[in-house]
């Protein structure tokens, strides 16, 4: 038999088996020693039934001494034993028992309670079995009997505590006042009875779970009682004795500012300027640093909500719909679809668990194998024949074996662009044979020398300085260029630059032809750019507010930085010292300036002379407003794209009237993404004109203290739970009374596309290299989509070669459909470039297939310096289904020229779409397939039958071995329903292309390979465009096209294969958020409370 006494009980046979008796070792215990497993079991149920039935006080506290050792001598799983036999049952039946007597035996009544504690800790359910037991109100009622006596209040606490666990339990314990009795139980600091104070702070934040607690708790003006608790214990623990106490006021403060009215209150009875300074005190000694991160989380949680200082949510561009009658969009739907936005790249936000990824996985295998109806009908598609040129090229030239060029005999679109260029790549290579007189030749002979070398008269109709005088850079570049020019000009130029106080068209032209001189004698010899050309054209790039005014990097150019550039460790505290200075701007009123010094809709607001000037009125440009808050700090709002009230990310501005090193803040105040690279190694880039002249025009990483969190301002108006994050970032500019620009990442405007394929088209060897471009369709402003086709010219015009051109299979290349993402555009360019280079695999392409390359299919995004969608304010990337012919005209072009090419039987090879990743490193492809989307979402669908190419593998594969900023772990082919209607997913379902993909580039950096660490720059990028093309090697022998192994040998493999499998992002060392639920805020452990507190 089991004894009761501690000495003769046999403890170890039902140690032993009690601590085996979880539910892994159970089974297999059973079997092999029924007796030992019957005996232990029935003898703590034995113990149980004892405490329930025996009404004798000896036989109550024995069994209650035994249950006590018996737990506290193991692990929890112990306890869930227990429970499991009832254990928690037992113990409120005798607590009923017991308390419900006229004089309660409290000797019984303690250790059981505190028993019921432990246990109760641990049952999820104890609070409904203890309602059921009718121990709720009973042990409240204990407590109101014994508020004077320590142990017995403590006791009953603890109980009110663990039945709090339950929504009901502590809804019927608030309506029966409780929290009146517990609270009253909270003095003001005191070293006496620290167990039951504890106990009972303990208890009331238990409590507060509820709504119902809260808002009633609140109603009657606890929160200053707390605060003012918090202020005494706070204050007067010089011997951080009681920084536990201080941390459950804190843990109950959160809870009440759950709501509206709490975090009111929190503000009405001075809560931030007492945490405030509360946590300034903390951040002094270390025993209370772990104040400092609840204190912060409630003061910026607690922060009013402040309405962006803007007259509306809306953006400051709209443009005029056709064919919708208010010339608007519909500004409702577009907010009615932001909610379930996210993008291809994106990443879906935080809140989506891996679970809902795979609810998200398309399973339906009709839908996956099935092939839609195409959208239109088949008498469309010869239009399009127009794209294929080289299939109906004569190649007359052949014949007459000269070098005359292609595009003058074909080009249907002669540009004065065109001629112009002509006319500077004469003059420059002429430059070059004689460089030892450029520098002293001005400006004015040059251009007098180009013309002599131009043979035609439409030269002079496009006079290289009246181009460049039709868009001019900003008035503070015009500044700066003369200040330069003056520097070390001759001096005629000094002379000209006394004449600069008056403004008008002499100065106008005159600032022009100081353009040329420095052009002439600073500016860069960048491949592939040409600023006078970049001039000529933008010129005749639509904008909706009608830019005219260049940002000077676009115009001048930029070069890769000569270093790497290596991601900067996050400092410690970072996003803490940020949020303190924000807090500040509430409590330090008299230290704000808060004035506007930018608005790109009012152009009569102007900077103070000490302040920083800003502009973004040009192409790409996006700043909205500028506000200055303090004498170095900025507030800076970005613009929502055209026609909607959202979609910020995307940056681009000028910013000058600088003093040098002098750390600036900028914040820009209306993020909308949960989270950002930004807080994990990525920098905004700098651009500075002072460098660019002399010698260095260099896009740099740049901006010191980075972080990006959660802030306290909302929209104007309607989406009062949307929330904004912060981007804040330091910049100390290197040079006073430069003119910079800071950019989200390294800008590609429109207008560098098409000066990018002009010369393109005039550098290629005509006798080896087919480059045609075209215009695949206007887009809504206007502008047009252009279409790159590259193939090789044939070597003779042989039946052979020409069968062999017209059957070289079609690869189609894509890009920017999402106009944030300038990456993509600089992938494009490398590839671009490399398959119009002399590498003999680019020769090899060429041979091999006919590219197909549509680099921008969102330019009017592009131009107004959007981040995410199109004139529409919809997402072009969504639009693939059904794309509308006159809304979305690139996408419905795009697909019918698809449609085109499959009704010829010249379906792509490849399909991929150039896009950019703002939430993960490296690059990586999306492609499509069947059985990986069935495996992975757990389908029950047999997939053995299932025939599936594996080919759509085979370029990631290569890619992992050529392309150092490449992952091939962060590579998937799952077909997800919520991107059905993107390009990636139509392509590879309606045309049938096997291999269809997004490739995805970091906007930070990689981490993995030999760039691990290091930010990605246009150097990286355009390799990774040129390495893409290497890859499509791999094809040309499946497709039995002209195949040489001695190209494979050519392409460099460069790097080991990097199979690590590395988790995404980490999580921050910071709280982004704020909501998060208390989390700082762990329980103190409840078993240790109940020993020390009966120990002492
Ligand atoms: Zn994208």
């Amino acid at each position: 038999m089991i004894g009761y006494g501690r000495n003769n009980f046999t403890w170890n046979g039902s140690l032993r088996e009690l601590g085996g008796s979880c539910p892994v070792f159970c089974a297999e215990r059973r079997r092999t020693s029924m007796t030992a497993i019957t005996s232990s079991c029935s003898g703590l149920e034995v113990l149980l039934s004892t405490l329930q039935n025996a009404g004798d006080v000896e036989s109550t506290l024995n069994v209650l001494k035994v249950l006590d050792e018996l737990l506290s001598a193991g692990t929890d799983r112990r306890f869930h034993y227990m429970i499991s036999k009832g254990g928690s049952e037992a113990l409120l039946t005798a607590l009923v028992k017991f308390g419900r007597s006229f004089s309660p035996n409290y000797t019984v009544l303690l250790p059981l309670l505190q028993l019921l504690a432990k246990v109760g800790y641990r049952d999820c359910r104890i609070g409904m079995k203890a309602e059921e037991a009718g121990a709720v109100l009973l042990t409240l009622n204990l407590l109101r009997h014994n508020v004077k006596d320590d142990m017995r209040a403590a006791a009953c606490l603890w109980a009110i505590q663990v039945f709090s666990s339950s929504v009901s339990t502590a809804n019927l314990i608030g309506e029966n006042h409780g929290l009146d009795v517990i609270f009253s139980l909270i003095p003001h600091y005191t070293t006496k009875h620290l167990h039951t104070i504890k106990a009972a702070i303990h208890a009331f934040s238990a409590l507060l779970g509820t709504k119902a607690n809260v808002r009633s708790v609140v109603s009657k003006g606890y929160i200053s009682g707390l605060l003012q608790l918090y202020k005494d214990w706070h204050s007067k623990d010089t011997q951080h004795v009681a920084t536990a106490i201080c941390h459950v006021l804190l843990c109950c403060l959160h809870k009440l500012t759950h709501i509206t009215a709490g975090r009111q209150a929190f503000i009405t009875e001075g809560g931030l300027a007492l945490l405030y300074q509360t946590t300034q005190t903390c951040l002094l000694s270390k025993c209370l640093e772990s104040l400092v991160e609840p204190s912060m989380q409630l003061m910026r949680k607690c922060l009013p909500r402040t309405p962006l200082p803007l007259p509306s949510d809306l953006s400051a561009y709209t443009f005029p719909l056709p064919g919708k009658s208010n010339g608007m969009a519909d500004v409702d739907a577009a907010l009615d679809e932001s909610g379930k936005d996210s993008d291809e790249d994106d990443e879906n936000n935080q809140n989506t668990d891996s679970r809902d990824y795979d609810e998200d996985l398309e399973t339906d295998l009709n839908k996956l194998l099935s092939r839609p109806d195409p959208d239109r009908p088949k008498y469309l598609l010869p239009y399009y024949s127009f794209l294929c040129p080289e299939l109906s090229h004569d190649f007359q030239e052949l014949d007459l074996s000269s070098e005359s060029e292609e595009s003058s005999s074909s080009s249907s679109l002669l540009y004065e662009e065109d001629m112009l260029l002509h006319s500077l790549l004469s003059s420059r290579s002429r430059r070059r044979s004689s460089n030892s007189s450029t520098s002293s030749l001005s400006s004015h002979t040059d251009t007098a020398a180009s013309r002599t070398y131009t043979d035609t008269s439409q030269i002079e109709a496009c006079d290289v300085d009246s181009q460049s005088s039709a868009l001019s850079t900003s008035p503070s570049i015009r500044t700066m260029v003369r200040a330069a020019t003056d520097k070390d000009g001759s001096p005629g130029q000094r002379k000209h630059g006394q004449d600069d106080e008056v403004e008008g068209p002499e100065e106008e032209s005159h600032y022009s032809t100081t353009i040329d001189r420095l052009l002439e004698k600073h500016g860069p010899r960048i491949l592939h750019h040409e600023p006078k050309l970049y001039c000529s054209t933008a010129t005749k790039t639509k904008s909706i507010p009608g830019f005219n005014v260049l940002a000077f990097p676009d115009f001048w150019g930029h070069l890769p930085p000569p270093g790497c550039e290596p991601m900067p460790p996050r400092k410690a505290n970072i996003q803490r010292q940020k949020v303190f200075q924000d807090i500040q701007r509430f409590l330090n009123l008299a230290d704000l300036i808060n004035e506007v010094v930018f608005d790109l809709e009012d152009s009569s607001v102007e900077s103070r002379c000490d302040s920083l000037k800003f502009f973004s009125k040009f192409e790409c440009g996006n700043l909205r407003k500028a506000v200055q808050v303090r004498r170095y700090e900025y507030d800076l709002i970005l613009n929502a794209d055209a026609n909607c009230s959202q979609h910020t990310q995307w940056f681009y501005f000028e910013v000058s009237n600088m003093v040098a090193d002098t750390p600036y803040r900028f914040n820009v105040i209306n993020c909308e993404k949960s989270n950002s690279q930004f807080n994990y190694g990525m920098q905004p880039v700098l651009y500075s004109v002072k460098e660019a002249l002399e010698g260095r025009p260099h896009w740099v990483r740049a901006g010191t203290e980075i972080c990006y969190f959660r802030n306290h301002f909302c929209p104007v108006r309607g989406r009062q739970r949307a929330t904004f994050y912060t981007l804040t970032f330091t910049v100390s500019f290197k040079h006073t009374e430069d003119v910079c620009y800071l950019a989200y990442h390294y800008p590609y405007t429109y207008s560098a596309l098409q000066v990018h394929l002009k010369v393109l088209q005039q550098s290629v060897d005509p006798a080896t290299t087919y480059f045609r471009q075209q215009n695949l369709c206007g887009s809504l402003a206007g502008n047009m989509c252009p279409v790159v086709t590259i193939t090789a010219y044939p070597a003779k015009k042989a039946w052979k070669d020409m069968h062999q051109l017209r059957n070289r299979p079609c690869i189609l290349l894509t890009g920017r459909v999402h106009p944030g993402e300038s990456n993509a555009s600089w992938v494009m360019k490398g590839t671009l470039e490399f398959l119009c280079s002399n590498d003999p695999v680019a020769q090899s392409l060429r041979e091999a297939f006919i590219f197909k390359i549509i680099p921008m299919l969102n330019p009017d995004g592009v131009i107004n310096g959007m981040n995410r969608c199109d004139l529409n304010g919809k997402d072009l990337n969504r639009q693939w289904c059904k794309p509308d012919p006159i809304l979305s005209p690139t996408i419905y072009h795009t697909k019918g020229f698809l449609y085109y090419l499959n009704s010829i039987g010249r379906t792509p090879l490849i399909f991929c779409d150039y896009h950019g990743h703002s939430r993960k490193k490296n690059v990586f492809l999306y492609g499509c397939s069947v059985k990986e989307t069935l495996w992975q979402s757990g389908s029950t669908v047999d997939t053995v039958g299932l025939k599936e190419d594996p080919g759509y593998r085979t370029l990631a594969k290569i890619l992992d071995r050529i392309a150092p900023s490449f992952s091939i772990n962060s590579c998937n082919y799952l077909v997800e329903k919520s991107r059905s209607a993107t390009a990636r997913v139509v392509v590879w379902r309606e045309i049938g292309v096997l291999r269809s993909y997004t490739m995805e580039s970091t906007y930070n950096g990689c981490d993995q390979g030999i760039y691990k660490g290091l930010q990605t720059g246009t150097r990286e990028m355009q390799e990774m465009g040129a390495k893409f093309c290497h890859s499509l090697l791999s094809l040309i022998k499946d497709t039995k096209a002209v195949y040489s192994t001695r190209l494979i040998k050519h392409v460099e493999f460069d790097h080991a294969s990097h199979n690590c499998f590395e988790d995404d992002e980490p999580p921050c060392v910071e709280e982004i958020e704020y909501s998060t639920n208390c989390c700082a805020l762990k329980d103190t452990d409840l078993d240790s409370e109940v020993d020390t507190a009966i120990a002492d």
